[in-house]
């Protein structure tokens, strides 16, 4: 705490949170890098593909011809109807131009529609491993998440009866991110029918469905967002998304909501007061991102399969850890299970997943993010977007440092 904010002059909503794990992360691997250390690191959430060209000269053409001013709250009519036509085209929704929001990410659009629906009391159902920063929004916007354990024996995916038990008559959202972060699960149709149909008997459960990885998807699978499955439900869904995994657009800052117009507008109202619009530049570039060439997403997802399946057998041989090649996203998320109660060679006890984490980064400088941020222990989330070679190289390293403990 800095001593320029005393605890007793901190809200009760900002006391109850905390920063998102992978931002401390991210700054604890850049301070161990500025001392020196070679930390490779995988507990990020960015690509190391570049953003496309034709979209940099998206945005350098709109900062000169002066697309340098505030847009509307809910973002430029181009880039609403890029979003429209996308949704159209990848999951066959159509959506109306006042049912869509432009956001400065997709982190924003899920907070904003938290802030604007959530009364004290009301709960959230968030299946467990789950991206941390919803826990702690659903707190920012006074509710209060209800975690489900989705253990890796049901392929972490939520079950419906388990969904059914977990229901109260203060649930007001579903959280359902497909794929998965960090498990990498995926959701079929049927899966999602299944859900729906426990949903059919409550009609004040909403369903927030966060699609940011749908384009990284493996074997020929597709990942579909609820909408497709339940167009009945759409007074009370929800459709997030955004360019930050697909596009490699991660710090341009561009989500987008798609649902009623009535949520919209509190969406749109919200921003309004918080951030105005998101940047007019980075709306330019998202306009040509959605409408450009999109064979990028399968040349991508065909290459992060490659060094899917090259991790995947690197970490299966390191002795303790043991993970499945997930069907989605660029996360391993391993089972440490295997390590927990050994001992480092300077005789400190691996007793949790953070543990094991801290001794990563200690003993073979490996960031990665412990399964305790994901409320699903004990599990290591790595990043695999990084090119082939990094990837050997921490291999060696990750199993170097497991066969050092006894
Ligand atoms: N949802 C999930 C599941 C995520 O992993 C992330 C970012 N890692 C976000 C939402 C937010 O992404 P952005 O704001 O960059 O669109």
């Amino acid at each position: 705490m800095s001593p320029a904010a005393p605890a007793q002059s901190l809200s009760p909503r900002s006391r109850r949170i905390a920063p998102s794990p992978a931002s401390v992360l991210r700054r604890r691997t850049a301070d161990l890098r500025a001392l020196g250390r070679d930390v490779i690191d995988l507990s990020s959430g960015d690509l190391d593909f570049p953003t496309p060209g034709h979209v940099i000269a998206a945005a350098h053409a709109a900062a000169r011809r002066g697309d340098t001013r505030y847009t509307h709250a809910d973002g430029t009519p181009e880039l609403k109807d890029a979003v429209r036509a996308a949704l159209a085209r990848h999951n066959g929704l159509a959506f109306a131009r006042e049912e869509i929001a432009i956001c400065n990410g997709s982190i924003q659009a899920l907070y904003n529609t938290l802030l604007a629906t959530l009364i004290p009391g009301d709960e959230v159902i968030v299946p467990a491993p789950y991206w941390a920063p919803y826990l702690d929004q659903v707190r920012l916007a006074d509710g209060a998440p209800v975690v489900v354990p989705c253990p890796q024996n049901n392929g972490f995916r939520l079950r419906p009866e388990d969904l059914s038990a977990a229901i109260t008559p203060h649930t007001r959202w579903l959280i359902l991110n497909n794929p998965v972060n960090p498990s990498g699960a995926v959701y079929s149709e049927d899966d999602l029918a299944a859900l729906a149909a426990v949903l059919q008997d409550h009609p004040r459960v909403s369903i927030l469905a966060d699609g940011l990885y749908e384009h990284i998807v493996y074997g020929g699978r597709r990942a579909p967002t609820f909408a497709e499955v339940a167009p009945h439900f759409h007074a009370r869904t929800l459709t997030v998304s955004g360019l930050a995994k697909a596009y490699a657009m991660m710090g341009w800052r561009i989500g987008y909501a798609a649902g009623p117009a009535p949520l919209i507008a509190e969406i749109t109202k919200i921003q309004s007061l918080t951030t105005s619009c998101a940047s007019s530049i980075s709306q330019a570039a998202a306009v040509a991102a959605l409408s450009g060439p999109q064979d990028l997403l399968h040349a991508r997802a065909v290459e992060l399969e490659t060094r899917r399946d090259a991790f995947a057998a690197l970490i299966n041989r390191c002795d303790g850890l043991a993970c499945e090649a997930p069907e989605g996203t660029f996360y391993l998320f391993a089972s440490c299970a295997g390590l927990i109660g050994r001992h480092a060679p300077d005789g400190r006890r691996l007793a949790t997943d953070r543990d094991v984490a801290a001794y990563l980064l200690d003993a073979a400088d490996i960031a990665v993010l412990p399964g305790s941020d994901n409320g699903l222990s004990p599990y290591i989330r790595m990043n695999f977007a990084h090119p082939l070679p990094v990837l050997a190289g921490a291999g060696m390293r990750i199993a170097r440092a497991c066969a050092q403990l006894r």
